[in-house]
């Protein structure tokens, strides 16, 4: 079966009626591009960063994050590499944050709380990212969005950051900004977060978890914690058709994007990009090769 899955190498995403995707792959280190190559990703859709923290016995510098994104960039030769900011948590623990206990770490804070929280931990990853980005083709995305505000404020300090670099004269390039969407605030409002950003990625393993009240991560609510359930899917839906009004593109970057029971319904509802798992990129462009489409996409 793998040897038939490899013959699809080189092949495009397309469906029999024509319609394309972009099927990227999920990192979490560099150890992980190898796979992304090997398996023909169009690009890198999710490259978690949170490694560079959690490997490390303190904060790690500008300078060590920036060798590692510039080795991810470099490697992908121009394909487009999109790097999550920080996303770590109660749940995550990094010793040298300090960060208290919390009784429920999901709803607590992290991600991009704690980057605005503390802009001098936030910036330093920014810069780094940014410096990489003269090495390939560089996009960020934000985690854990809930309002317009985060977004503004995000875009002030990305602003003060280019400023700084361009000061210096340090080189970087044109960079996407996008960001997750994974919250049902996030969802109901991509009307007005479309207008500020880039593209989306719908991060369905949290939005799935705070849709339906479901810890991702309690083994006795995999029953209930249903990323079927029909309040996922108009959620889904509700994204994609708010980010194509404005222009934008969406992808999908959370496990249910690897689903082959949907991928038909993702390619109706105009998804433009589905990131999964580097050993899923070609069943999934196997699955879109099969599909066909009703007369609306055409
Ligand atoms: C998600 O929430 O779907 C996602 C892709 O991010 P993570 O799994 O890292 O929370
Ligand atoms: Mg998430």
């Amino acid at each position: 079966k793998q040897e038939l899955l490899w013959q699809l190498k080189g092949k495009e995403n397309v469906t029999l009626d024509g319609r394309r995707i972009e099927i990227y792959a999920n990192i979490g280190s560099f150890g992980d591009v190898a796979a992304v190559l090997q398996n023909d990703a169009g690009g890198i859709g999710l490259f978690r960063s949170e490694f560079l923290y959690l490997e490390s016995e303190d904060y790690p510098s500008e300078e060590e994050q920036f060798q590692v994104y510039k080795k991810v960039a470099e490697s992908m030769a121009g394909r487009k590499v999109i790097i999550r900011t920080l996303d770590i948590g109660a749940d995550k623990q990094v010793g040298y944050f300090q960060m208290e206990p919390e009784e429920n770490p999901a709803l607590g804070y992290r991600a991009i709380r704690i980057c605005l929280d503390r802009p001098e931990i936030f910036k330093t990853q920014l810069r780094a990212i940014y410096r990489a980005s003269a090495y390939g083709t560089v996009s960020i995305m934000y985690p854990m969005i809930i309002s317009v505000e985060e977004v503004d404020r995000i875009a002030e300090i990305v602003g003060e950051v280019q400023e700084e670099l361009k000061q210096q004269q340090i080189p970087f390039g044109d960079v996407e900004q996008g960001i997750m969407i994974e919250t049902p605030a996030a969802a109901l409002i991509s009307d007005l977060l479309a207008k500020k950003v880039d593209f989306f990625s719908i991060g369905t393993n949290d939005l799935v978890q705070y849709t339906l009240a479901s810890d991702r991560q309690n083994p006795k609510l995999e029953q209930i914690c249903d990323p079927h359930h029909p309040a996922i899917l108009r959620l889904i839906r509700l994204i994609a058709d708010n980010a194509h009004r404005e222009g934008i593109w969406v992808g999908i970057c959370g496990e249910l994007g690897a689903d082959l029971t949907l991928t038909e319904t993702f390619l109706n509802m105009g998804i433009d990009e589905l990131s999964v798992s580097p050993g899923l990129v070609l069943s999934v462009r196997k699955k879109v090769r099969e599909t066909k489409l009703g007369e609306k996409y055409n």
